[in-house]
């Protein structure tokens, strides 16, 4: 059973999180470091470059790398203090096995000998799909792989699905059926160049914050700012126009700004004609999106709404960004399918300056996307259910089209079917669903229903509390391979360090279970990250995402390469569809009208308020490691409700009041932040917390029928003031850890007064 073994407060005692406030030694030590690595940062998609200090095989700092192009030294606060999660109190550095009195650390041999029992028996018991696998896009391409194969030939089950389904793949879905290839059409060097930025559901200075850098060189220039958000996040404060519209109205807007197109002629006739197809259909879905239409459903001004369509259509040149805003709605793909139209009508595609991409969330966010750790995917960006993708990663495995499982669920549909019983056992690594996933006490209950659960984490995240085995795992900067940055350029980890103790590389974990399941001939071979590359580029060659001709050398050299790269003697592309060439089999873009839908849950009498969800800028994702670092949680310790002065004086609410949000699935108390910079009719959380202070409590299971992706970005919900007795013991903690490392003589150099 996978009831965690200790209460949640027993198991904070001994794993935390608890904060690492200053590198090893304190800040008085001597960190002459014996070598600088340059690598990445471990967290977002931005991937920039970094160089680690390295001294006695521990990371003790960071220097700036000023060399590598995307962001020639530049960093956000989380980048500069992530060498903080190295020599952290709370890592694991043995494994862990479930006992009646908690976790007792045991031998790896132990471990690894009762895992592969389980999945055995599991398998046996109920068939090879009733065990599963739920990965993460941290991991590099290597990892994403191999998690791929190590499911479907390792354990051969089809049940096995990743966090960018939380994430990215609503984008995904939309690109591929508009460009027939799913990536940024160009690298960011384009943005530099635009005359207009288009920026949609994307908090671009917290969430990306390097990609602010980009814009502003292009306003430096006189680039008009366009920002859509319910929130007039900090990017949109600089903007020529702001357009807060109502959550969940984003694909009405983009039908009203193509209507405008269209009815002012503000349309590239000769890109619509050579390059796309299906444009007739597209204008007869917006034939009646009229500016006073668009207004209704988006509470937008139609003077704004015309402004901004004229601002669209008259440029010259252009860039549209979006991300999870308009991502992760139940209409998530129509949102992105609504974007391209703008961005097709307009021509501006595949040309310097011109462009358009979605700004992947988690660090591998790309490349994740592409090697086939997703259910319906295969190495490449192929389909599973086409028989000649089998076909062709059929040779490059060795295995047979029935050794090779089909489809299988999405990560939420995964936890769905562990919740009713028909998925009895778990592996996951790189995914922290208690806190990630929607209606966190559905997750809690799915978890306490496996009858085996193997986890693969460094820190004992929440979800991992729930394990009957925890296998201590490796630091980013514990391994080597590469990732995929935001904009389709492949870089290079390097390692730095090796891990501690019984830590060790998750690709030594998957390879050593399949290989104790008796599948050596497919996976012996995997004896380094750059063996399993070198698989994973032959695996890709011919699909859409080709790093035939991507070698760690050449990455090394040319500081990074963009896919498609098919041969060895290719440069890579960091703008596709130059000269109006697109994916698809006729070489041309397709139009997808996007008929308006309200979403899956909308306001009423009893839930009269939008919530709306996301990030800021000092944590990452569910949390687990940034709510780690000292200095992260004393800039952000514990979550709030973001609320409009209007109606907060509504619910007699002031700044730091407790507030009770109740939604359908449950109640959260946060403290109040009254601010102006958010629509009056909607609230905001952000979500990198667990348990009482999960935002995901109040989310629901609603899903885009085609890319399954949460709708985490508009629910519905009721608010009222109470006492502040009300808020959970958690936050109190959080705020006391703060105030710690506020005053922690150690958080601060020697006298500096
Ligand atoms: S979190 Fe993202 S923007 Fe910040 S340093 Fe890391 S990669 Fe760069």
């Amino acid at each position: 059973m996978s009831t965690t073994p200790k209460s949640l407060a027993e198991l904070r005692d001994v794993y935390g999180p608890h904060l690492n406030l200053a590198p090893p030694g304190g800040w008085d030590a001597d960190l002459e470091p014996d070598k600088l690595v340059k690598t990445h940062c471990c967290f977002c998609g931005q991937q920039c470059g970094i160089q680690l200090k390295v001294k006695d095989n521990r990371v003790v700092g960071f220097e700036p790398w000023t060399e590598f192009p995307f962001n020639e030294g530049k960093l956000c606060p989380k980048g500069v203090k992530r060498y903080l999660q190295g020599n952290h109190p709370d890592r694991l550095t043995s494994a862990l096995v479930r006992t009646e009195h908690g976790f007792a650390e045991v031998d790896w041999e132990a471990a690894m000998a009762h895992t592969v029992n389980e999945i055995e028996r599991i398998q046996t018991q109920y068939g090879k799909d009733a065990f599963a696998v739920l990965s993460g896009v941290s991991l590099t391409n290597e990892k994403s792989y191999l998690a791929g194969k190590f499911a479907r030939l390792g354990l051969g089950t089809k049940n096995l699905d990743y966090n960018g389904r939380l994430c990215m793949v609503s984008a995904g879905v939309g690109n591929k059926k508009a460009f027939g290839v799913d990536r940024a059409a160009n690298s960011w060097a384009d943005i530099v160049g635009a005359d207009v930025i288009w920026v949609t559901g994307a908090n671009v200075a917290e969430c990306a914050p390097i990609t602010t850098d980009y814009i502003w060189r292009a306003r430096d220039r006189g680039a008009k700012l366009i920002v859509v958000d319910p929130r007039i996040t900090p990017l949109a404060r600089t903007a020529d126009l702001v357009l807060p519209l109502k959550p969940g109205s984003d694909c009405a807007l983009t039908n009203g700004v193509l209507h405008l197109l269209h009815k002012w002629d503000l349309i590239d006739w000769d890109f619509v004609k050579a390059h796309t197809t299906g444009f007739e259909q597209a204008l007869e879905e917006v034939k009646d999106c009229t500016p006073e239409w668009t207004s209704g459903l988006t509470g937008l001004p139609v003077a704004a709404i015309e402004k901004a369509a004229r601002m669209w259509g008259e440029a010259e040149t252009s860039f549209l960004l979006h991300a999870r805003g308009i991502e992760h709605q139940s209409k998530g793909v129509e949102n992105v399918l609504g974007c391209i139209n703008m961005v097709l009508a307009t021509g501006r595609i595949g040309k310097p300056n011109c462009g358009y991409a979605t700004i992947t969330g988690q660090g591998n966010g790309q490349g994740g996307r592409e090697h086939g750790h997703k259910c319906d995917q295969l190495p490449g960006n192929r389909d599973i259910e086409n028989p000649e993708h089998r076909k062709y990663i059929c040779e490059v495995w060795n295995c047979t089209d029935e050794e090779l499982p089909g489809k299988g669920l999405t990560a939420q549909e995964i936890m769905n079917a562990i919740h009713t019983g028909e998925i009895k056992g778990l592996l996951s690594l790189c995914f922290n669903p208690l806190v990630s996933l929607p209606d966190t006490e559905f997750t809690r209950a799915a978890l306490s229903r496996l009858e085996f659960y193997v986890n693969l984490d460094f820190f004992l995240s929440e979800t991992a509390q729930h394990a009957d085995v925890v296998l201590p795992a490796a630091l980013h900067e514990e391994d080597e391979g590469t990732t995929t940055s935001a904009e389709g350029r492949v870089i290079r980890i390097n390692k730095a360090v090796e891990p501690p103790g019984d830590a060790r590389a998750d690709w030594k974990i998957l390879v050593e279970i399949a290989q104790r399941l008796g599948k050596e001939k497919w996976f012996g071979h995997f004896t380094s990250p750059e063996a399993i590359f070198n698989e994973l580029r032959v695996a890709s060659k011919g699909g859409t995402a080709d790093y035939f001709g991507i070698t760690y050398e050449k990455i090394e050299k040319n500081l990074g390469v963009f896919w498609p790269c098919p041969e060895l003697d290719h440069p890579g592309t960091p703008r596709l569809f130059e000269g109006g060439k697109f994916f698809h089999p006729d070489g041309k873009a397709k139009f997808i009208p996007t008929r308006w839908r309200p979403p899956m849950e909308v306001v009423d009498a009893e839930y009269p308020i939008w919530l709306t969800t996301g990030r800021v800028v000092f944590h990452y994702l569910s949390g687990t490691q940034t709510r780690r670092i000292g200095f992260l949680v004393e800039q952000c310790p514990h979550p709030y409700l973001e609320i409009h002065p209007r109606l907060a004086a509504l619910h007699g609410i002031e700044e730091g009041d407790a507030v009770e949000i109740t939604s359908r699935r449950g109640a959260l108390v946060l403290p109040a932040k009254v601010v102006k910079s958010i629509r009056p009719d909607t609230v905001f959380i952000p979500y990198h917390w667990p348990g009482e202070l999960s935002a995901n409590r109040l989310t629901a299971r609603h899903l885009d029928p085609l890319s399954k992706i949460p709708e985490y970005k508009v629910s519905s919900v009721r608010i009222a003031k109470t006492t502040k007795d009300r808020f959970p013991a958690e936050l109190a903690e959080l705020q006391r850890m703060a105030f710690e490392a506020r005053t922690d003589q150690a958080n601060l150099p020697e006298q500096v007064f």
